[in-house]
């Protein structure tokens, strides 16, 4: 039995804990967030306190026979003072460059593997000129600290820019939205639809994805995903070849979620990593052999890595956000009669709109039919007790 650590007190860390508690292990979060979040009310210990509390990180480190995250906007010096006592599996390299949109798009840069075209820019004239310079067509992104879609703004040709449209109104309130020192602007890429890569690679090198998942995003959040993906064998290699060669770029270590737009021609644009376990990949607890949750602990304590293979020929996961909520707690009884679905909840106390308090999975012979299910069965959560009243 081993103690696995982890950074972050969050659902992707609750998640963890199940998986490596149900095979003997113990796991202590970390989390500068109140006690009894999402992963302290299962997990077997919580150490508390800002990150920059260097007695709270070494009591932690002291305790763990390797550190892992579940969460990538951490400072620097925490990662690396863990990573000198304490194997920490992704390292701090990889946490650092995937954790800061600029880094990100530098390295994809750097390394030549396709991405949009982007801009870094530092000030509203700044911004005007990028816009311009993409067409008029962008989408600008917070250097750091944006998620789920948090943090952006996008410009469609005339919209308000100055040297692109009449005035400096709209780019002057997109500035101070942003309210960021640094933002990427990048081209609106056109894609046919989004594709995303859940993978681990192992401390040998080993990389192991699962099969890649199609995500459709609403309103910058990622609203559900289906597997198998609706793309041509050769695009689901590729993408799956693509994201291990990312990892092993990144000297990443443990579980990594790369997200692409897929094109007309059915070529990739990698938009972004995460570097832990991945939304897109919350299907793989009910439909794979071993889940993301399983990958990462043991990429953490460096054992062997499990199977990935699907155990159903179809699976489909949707998010349930706070505005489930709204009107009252969701009917959960009309999933109860339902076969091959399994309801995930986060333990967060507070439903606020737009918050992520769980997902719901479906497992089926299609991708469509399991699609179907899963959000006709979410949306029936709320009309099943609408029309009771
Ligand atoms: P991100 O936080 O970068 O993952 O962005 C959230 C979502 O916004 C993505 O999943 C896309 O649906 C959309 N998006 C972000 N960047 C772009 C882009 N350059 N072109 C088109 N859509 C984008």
């Amino acid at each position: 039995m081993a103690t696995i650590g982890v950074v972050g007190g969050g659902q992707l860390g609750r998640m963890l804990c199940t998986e490596a508690q149900a095979a003997g292990h113990r796991v202590i979060v970390r989390t500068d967030e109140p006690a009894g979040g999402p992963a302290g009310q299962v997990a077997d210990g919580e150490c508390l306190g800002p990150y920059d509390h260097v007695v709270a990180n070494a009591q932690f480190a002291a305790q763990c026979d390797a550190v892992t995250v579940e969460f990538e906007n951490l400072p620097g010096a925490l990662l690396r003072d863990l990573a000198s006592v304490v194997p920490m599996r992704p390292g701090a390299a990889s946490v650092e460059i995937c954790q800061h949109r600029r880094r990100e798009k530098e390295f994809l840069r750097r390394l030549g593997f396709p991405h949009a075209r982007f801009e870094v820019v530092r000030s509203a004239g700044e911004l005007a000129q990028a816009v311009n310079g993409l067409g008029g067509t962008a989408i600008a992104k917070t250097a750091a600290f944006g998620y789920d879609g948090k943090g952006q703004v996008r410009f469609r040709p005339g919209d308000d820019v100055p040297g692109g449209g009449s005035s400096a109104c709209d780019v002057e309130a997109a500035w101070a939205d942003l309210a960021a020192p640094e933002v990427v602007v990048e081209q609106l890429v056109a894609f046919r639809l989004e594709l995303s890569v859940v993978g681990v690679r192992g401390v040998d090198g080993t990389w192991v994805p699962f099969a890649p998942g199609e995500n459709v995003h609403v309103g910058g959040v990622l609203d559900h995903t289906v597997v198998p993906a609706g793309v041509p064998a050769a695009t689901a290699a590729a993408a799956q070849r693509v994201a291990g060669e990312i990892a092993a770029a990144l000297d990443h270590v443990g579980v990594i979620g790369v997200e692409f737009f897929v094109l007309d021609d059915w070529s990739l644009v990698v938009n972004e990593m995460a570097p832990r376990p991945h939304n897109s990949g919350h299907h793989t607890i009910d439909a794979c052999v071993t889940s993301q949750f399983g990958q990462q602990w043991r990429a953490a304590l460096g054992v062997a890595l499990g199977d990935p293979s699907p155990t159903s020929q179809a699976v489909a996961m949707c998010n349930l956000l706070g505005d489930l909520w709204v009107g009252g707690e969701p009917r959960w009884e009309v999933l109860a009669d339902q076969p091959g679905v399994h309801l995930h909840l986060y333990g967060k106390s507070d439903p606020k709109p737009g918050r992520k308090l769980g997902h719901l999975t479906v497992v089926g012979s299609t991708a469509d039919e399991a699609r179907s299910r899963v959000l006709t069965l979410r949306h029936l959560l709320v009309t099943g007790r609408c029309e009771q009243q």
